[in-house]
């Protein structure tokens, strides 16, 4: 169809929307760190909209930082780890994020996610601002005793700071609802019993109903409804996904339920491909932290680095952050790509897909089902009443698809990518927060 101009009518032709209609910009290398890296996307959306100088400092600079050392006691004495909180933005409401354990955690990522979560609730527009915690450690060497220390030591360093009107940290990658209760319950020995000060709980001590399944199930939503919009039927549609643990595994599961075929999926062992679709239940029945998705004869192991080039219709990374970056995106053949994790593209990979016009719906719309069923979470713990997990479901799809219309009009009216016009949904959100609450 063409309009006018004679052009592509742009709501079938997303390609073409997602080019940047007027600048080239000189492609970022990929030696950003994680930090800068969310920077860079926040600076080509600040200017796209004369954002004041002052509140671009600020919003580029968390609001607080804490660093502590965490000594726990071991079978060979005392072992200290480095555990960080940072606190990004609270203009417009209690910052929000999770608690993630891996070795490569530090300063610079977790500024990065942090600063990821300020912008992902605005996007979504629920009412809490951006925080996220680590600790640098790798959990796979830990005992049950040793991780239920550590956590309870990052409370005993941290509790001050956290609250249900300050932050309020959630599960990330290698935490579970066992870390969110010993959470829980250090943090009430300070405070009295406080469900409303983590979310991810286990249902016994205040969790909500679909919660574990929720960012999973929000990815699965926004890719069926962005395919649909380039002319994908999920039914059908053949899906790789990268990365099993909670987020991957639960949208493979809805993506199957839905009639995708999903022919590969990995972990951090390596990655197994079955071309008619991979049986998905069989996989999250058999497969775990314990047991590789390539160990359990669920189709022909392939390496990782061959499911993020595999021809299919959406690529899902569900893993860690910087997996497709200026080396590889060449051999990215995916028709679109919904973020599951966060961060796993590089600026300068960003770039380069934009200009070959595949879609990618961003991390901080994407994934933003795990923080929306939190704030539900929350909401549920100060009213003290339990919402059925219909209720739950039936929100968390209007809000997501809520926030994922008003990005696409954006795309299509401006023509600029899903990234930039959910970058700049949130800076003007904020933004706006900012100036109405005033100076001091
Ligand atoms: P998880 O620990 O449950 O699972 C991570 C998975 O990634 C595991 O299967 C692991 O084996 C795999 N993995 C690790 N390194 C890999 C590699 N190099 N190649 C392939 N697979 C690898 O973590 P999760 O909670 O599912 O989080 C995954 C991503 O989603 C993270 O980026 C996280 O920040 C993001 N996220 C999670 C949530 C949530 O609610 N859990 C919400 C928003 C965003």
């Amino acid at each position: 169809m063409n309009d006018e101009n004679g052009s592509r009518d742009p709501t079938h032709d997303l390609s073409g929307a997602e080019r940047p209609a007027t600048e080239r910009e000189s492609p970022p290398g990929d030696h950003l760190n994680p930090f800068e890296a969310v920077n860079y996307q926040f600076d080509r959306a600040a200017r796209r909209i004369d954002l004041p100088d002052y509140l671009q400092v600020a919003l580029k600079t968390p609001y607080r930082e804490v660093m502590v050392e965490i000594p726990i006691r071991a079978r060979e004495g005392f072992r200290t780890y480095h555990g960080y909180r940072v606190q990004h933005e609270n203009a417009r409401g209690p910052m929000k994020g999770g608690l993630r354990y891996h070795p490569s955690v530090d300063l610079d990522e977790v500024r990065a996610l942090a600063s990821l979560m300020t912008w992902k609730t605005a996007v979504v527009d629920i009412p809490f601002g951006g925080a996220k915690g680590g600790i640098a450690c790798d959990p796979t060497q830990l005992s049950r005793g040793e991780l239920e220390r550590l956590t309870r030591a990052f409370v005993q360093r941290i509790h001050s700071f956290i609250g249900p009107t300050t932050d309020i940290p959630a599960p990330d990658v290698n935490t579970n609802e066992q870390t969110m209760a010993w959470i829980l319950d250090e943090y009430s020995k300070f405070h009295g019993f406080t469900p409303a000060v983590v979310t991810g709980k286990p249902l016994e001590l205040g969790g909500s109903a679909g919660r574990a399944s929720a960012t999973g199930r929000g990815v699965a939503l926004l890719a069926e409804r962005a395919a649909a919009d380039i002319g994908i039927d999920i039914r059908g549609a053949t899906v790789a996904i990268q990365g099993f643990g909670n987020v991957g595994s639960w949208c493979a599961h809805f993506l199957a339920a839905m009639g995708a075929r999903v022919v590969a999926v990995s972990d951090v062992r390596g990655a197994v491909f079955r071309g008619d679709g991979l049986d998905i239940e069989y996989l999250r029945r058999e497969a775990g932290p314990d047991r590789s998705v390539v160990e359990v004869g669920a189709g022909e192991t392939i390496r990782n680095a061959d499911l993020l080039a595999l021809d299919v219709d959406i690529l899902i990374p569900a893993a860690l952050g910087n997996v497709l970056t200026g080396r590889n995106v060449g051999d990215v053949r995916a028709r679109m790509i919904v973020e599951g994790a966060n961060a796993p593209i590089t600026p300068a990979a960003d770039l380069e897909l934009e200009e070959r016009g595949i879609p990618v719906i961003p991390d901080i719309l994407a994934n933003a089902g795990g923080v929306t069923v939190s704030y539900f979470e929350w909401v549920q713990n100060l009213q003290q009443f339990r919402w059925p997990a219909d209720r739950v479901d039936d929100e968390l799809r209007r809000t997501l698809l809520g926030a994922y219309e008003t990005l696409r009009a954006s795309v299509v009216e401006h023509r600029i990518s899903y990234r930039l016009a959910a970058y700049i949904l949130a800076i003007r959100r904020v933004a706006d927060a900012i100036a109405l609450r005033g100076q001091d």
